[in-house]
Formats: structure tokens, sequence, C-alpha cells
């Protein structure tokens, strides 16, 4: 991998609204976007009664290093509050990192690649619109070739964000 990717996630309130304060709040924090993939919709997985998720793939520029960037991202998920429900607390923004480079990461506050890369295809659509023919530094699989693989069942759209 050649290149720091983030997932971005949400699926309450302003979904639309939610990405680009959370980007704005990034490019604050020195992380400066280089690229983004589309927004992809995902029916909210195994939970019936949530809206969908919106999810966007960003590639980032900086010179933090990557527990720096679990810090940040965990202040941008805590200044954008949370929404309580009867079950439980969710945020309004989830980020994750995805790839730093070819770093590999293996500890319990923090794994690089993120594991779940290859089961998820809101990861991995968005990770083939704009690294496609990157390798996952553990596999070795480019993401196009992850995506091929990849056995998830739930549908990833690209949105017409113009909609929002
Ligand atoms: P979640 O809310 O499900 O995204 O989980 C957040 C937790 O995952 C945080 O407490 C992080 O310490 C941990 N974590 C482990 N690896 C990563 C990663 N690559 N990106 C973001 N969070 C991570």
């Amino acid at each position: 991998m050649n290149g720091i990717y983030l997932l971005l996630g949400t699926n309450l309130g302003n979904r639309e609204r939610n990405l680009q304060i959370a980007k704005e709040h990034l490019t604050a924090h020195q992380l400066v976007i280089k690229k983004e993939s589309k927004v992809y919709e995902t029916a909210a997985w195994g939970i019936e009664d949530q809206p969908n998720f919106l999810n966007q793939v960003i590639e980032v520029d900086t010179s933090k290093n990557p527990e720096r960037i679990l810090i940040i991202i965990q202040i941008i998920e805590e200044s954008m509050g949370r929404i309580r429900n009867e079950k439980w607390a969710q945020r309004l923004i989830d980020i994750d990192i995805l790839y730093y480079n070819d770093l590999i990461v293996d500890e319990p506050r923090l794994k690089i690649p993120h594991p779940e890369i290859p089961n998820r295809r809101f990861t991995l659509m968005p990770l083939v619109e704009i690294a496609a023919d990157q390798v996952h530094p553990v596999s070795g699989k480019t993401q196009s070739a992850l995506l091929n693989d990849c056995a998830d069942q739930l549908e990833a759209k690209a949105v017409n964000t113009d909609q929002y």
C-alpha cells in the first residue's frame, strides 16, 4: 500500500452533512485529504429498524503517526456527539484507519490494516474506486482481488450526493 486510507461511516441524523463535518475536522487537524471516493449507501447489517449507512473512503496525507491519528479520530467522534436510545449510545460518525502505507500494527487498541477490510463490501467498493491496484501488505492481494473474493452479500451502492 502506498497511502493512508480512512473509512467514514454514519447512519444517524443528516448523514451527508456528518461526512462533510468529519472531513472538515480532519482537515483542521492537519490531515490533508488527497482523494475521496463516492459516497456509498448500505443497509444496516442485521439491524432492521436502523437507517441505512453512508460510507466513504478518503486518502489523507499527513506526517502524524497512526497512534496520533487514532487519538484525532476519537476526538472527532466524541466532539460530533452521540445519540442515545434505550439499547445503545451511537456515534453520529465512525472513523476507521484502513491502511497506513505498508505498515502493520497489531496492538489491542489499534490494528492496521483494519482486520474487517476483506469482509466488508462497503469498505472494498470505495477502496477499489480510488485504490484498486494497491496491495494489502499482509495478504498481498489488490483491493480489486479482495472485492472479488469478498463473501459479504450486503450491497453497497454509490449514491448521488447532490440529492442531499
Ligand atoms: P468501532 O467503534 O467499532 O470503530 O471501534 C473503535 C475501537 O476500535 C477503538 O477503541 C480503537 O481503539 C479500536 N481500533 C482498532 N483498530 C482500529 C483502526 N484501524 N481504526 C480505528 N479504530 C481501531
